[in-house]
């Protein structure tokens, strides 16, 4: 290998399951976005539950979904079944 050159070193990006996903949507409706919330939930349901609400309630009919959740980089090498959290 030429010195100073970089190996390249496969990386693994895996979910995080100690921490659950989270699911929220912001109301993006209006010249001046209306910026209303869900809030964060665990699942989806509650979230399009909100979005049907706040359309029937304000005739605002566009969102931003947003999906967040933990992932651990892994650097070579197979992932413990436990992510390897401490
Ligand atoms: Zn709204």
């Amino acid at each position: 290998m030429t010195p100073g050159a970089f190996r390249p070193v496969p990386y693994a990006v895996v979910g995080n399951e100690v921490v659950e996903p989270t699911y929220e949507a912001e109301c993006a409706s209006g010249e001046i976005a209306c910026c209303e919330n869900s809030g964060p939930h665990r699942d989806a349901g509650p979230v399009e539950r909100w979005m049907r609400r706040h359309a029937d309630d304000t005739g605002h009919r566009r969102y931003l979904r947003i999906f967040s959740d933990y992932v651990l980089v892994r650097r070579g090498g197979p992932v413990p079944a436990d992510g390897g959290v401490p």
